[in-house]
């Protein structure tokens, strides 16, 4: 209980003043950000062994990278690297508390395993308040409900459990969690009964859940905000829910390397980056800067956490900086367009749905995948193509993992194939590649 309070009087203390910090003055922002770009790699060189090596060995002092624009004298880092040594990007500086390792999910490529430390997680709910404040606006001011639809251990709901454990959590918002594998009318049974003002799940999801409904006889109560995540939505999605349905979308661009990357406002017309907490910047294949308009690869460093501290980070997603600034009001930088992972809707002949986080939950703890695909072949047959260190491993563990994949994917015929590599597809990893003709066709609505 005095942990408790304790963690939640040190949130307490950061929640003022969150709303305001995308309303600074440009040169405060910018000041703000350099000032942690200069506490976190002076942390680097002194309590992170691959920085601490490469500062030495590149004669790299770190004193000198003093504003955002400087990191781009640190070399680029993969995702291979880290996966490769994850302890060499830990900060020995972290002591006795608690903390908190997530896991990505491969679906840019190799899955990495991130450790966030206890002082930055409890940050973390602080500058929650930024997208708060237009979550709030746009259900009505004031005090919201929300209904999660997510899968059980999946990165939110980790992370507040890990709060819920740790903090009083002031200010906490009346929430609740469905799982997205349930029947989608157990999902909007769900939605009526609980009448949350906002419904957050993955794009993927919700762009399938309103195509069906469009179907379907109407619900008796929809949310006032729809908020998505993991992943870009299209434009015929998002059209579709704010001009079908009338509702209003919001989404937030998160990582497990980066718990806040950037939300879209109000006038949801881009992406505001937190740019006091990730640095972002967006690079053509040669490694040079792209020019706002053009999409670019998303290279991160994170400023807030001391646990796995990254920089210069090869996020593995593409994004487009927008050329204009936005009507809302927020100073900071923006992103028109972020082509974020590709999350991947399987339709099974029975019309249940299947999602790439889904097939993930089948496949992980086995750190011998180091890549994989799930390809559908035929309606009801699929192979699951996997790239794995350890061939025996993987053999030992076929039977365990079809049966995993058999209870996500029922009635389907599965076959695991070994490969040497996953090609991309149009410069993109695609964790899962459905049929060319789905399975169920959706009515079609201008984007
Ligand atoms: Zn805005």
């Amino acid at each position: 209980m005095v942990r408790k309070l304790a963690g939640s009087v040190r949130i307490a203390s950061q929640l003022r003043g969150q709303r305001g910090v995308q309303f600074l003055q440009r040169e405060r922002l910018e000041a703000k950000r350099d000032a942690r770009v200069r506490d976190t790699v002076q942390h680097a060189a002194a309590h992170v062994p691959h920085y601490r090596d490469l500062f030495r060995r590149e004669r790299i002092d770190a004193r000198e990278i003093r504003s955002a624009g400087d990191l781009a004298r640190l070399p680029l880092l993969s995702k291979e690297e880290l996966h490769a040594t994850p302890g060499r990007f830990l900060s020995d500086a972290m002591g006795a508390a608690p903390t908190l390792e997530l896991s990505t999910t491969g679906t840019t490529g190799v899955p990495v395993s991130v450790v966030h430390d206890y002082r930055s997680l409890l940050a973390n709910i602080a500058y929650g308040e930024r997208e708060r404040a237009a979550e709030s606006s746009l259900a009505g001011g004031g005090r919201y409900s929300i209904l999660e639809i997510t899968r059980e251990g999946s990165t939110s709901r980790r992370i507040r459990a890990f709060y819920d454990a740790r903090t009083l959590r002031p200010g906490r918002l009346p929430y609740s969690t469905i799982s997205v594998g349930e029947p989608i009318q157990r999902i909007i049974e769900a939605i009526e009964r609980q009448r949350p003002d906002v419904v957050w799940s993955y794009a993927a999801f919700l762009e399938t859940f309103f195509r069906l409904l469009v179907t379907r006889e109407p619900p008796r109560y929809l949310p006032k905000v729809v908020s998505y995540g993991s992943g870009g939505m299209s434009a015929e999605g998002r059209s579709l829910i704010k001009n079908h349905f009338g509702l209003a979308v919001l989404s937030n661009y998160s990582a497990v390397e980066a718990l806040k990357l950037a939300f879209l406002c109000e006038e949801s017309a881009g992406f505001h980056i937190h740019e006091d907490l990730c640095d972002v910047r967006l690079l053509d294949p040669s490694g040079m800067a792209v020019a706002p308009g053009t999409s670019g690869e998303v290279v991160i460093s994170n400023l807030v956490n001391r646990g796995t501290v990254l920089l210069n980070y090869r996020l593995g997603d593409m994004a487009t900086a927008a050329t204009e600034s936005c009507a809302c009001g927020r100073t900071s930088a923006v992103l028109a367009q972020v082509d974020g992972r590709i999350d991947e809707i399987v339709t099974l002949p029975s019309g249940e749905l299947v999602l790439t986080v889904q097939v993930w939950d089948a496949i992980a703890g086995h750190p011998f995948i180091s890549r994989w695909q799930l390809v559908q072949r035929t309606s009801r047959s699929f192979e699951l193509r996997v790239v794995a260190s350890d061939r025996t491993a993987l053999e030992a563990a076929r039977e365990e993992l079809l049966a995993a994949l058999r209870s996500r994917l029922p009635g389907a015929e599965l076959d695991i194939v070994q490969v040497d590599d996953i090609p991309l597809r149009d410069g993109k990893f695609r964790p899962i590649l459905p049929l060319e003709t789905p399975v169920v066709k959706w009515p079609r609505f201008p984007a």
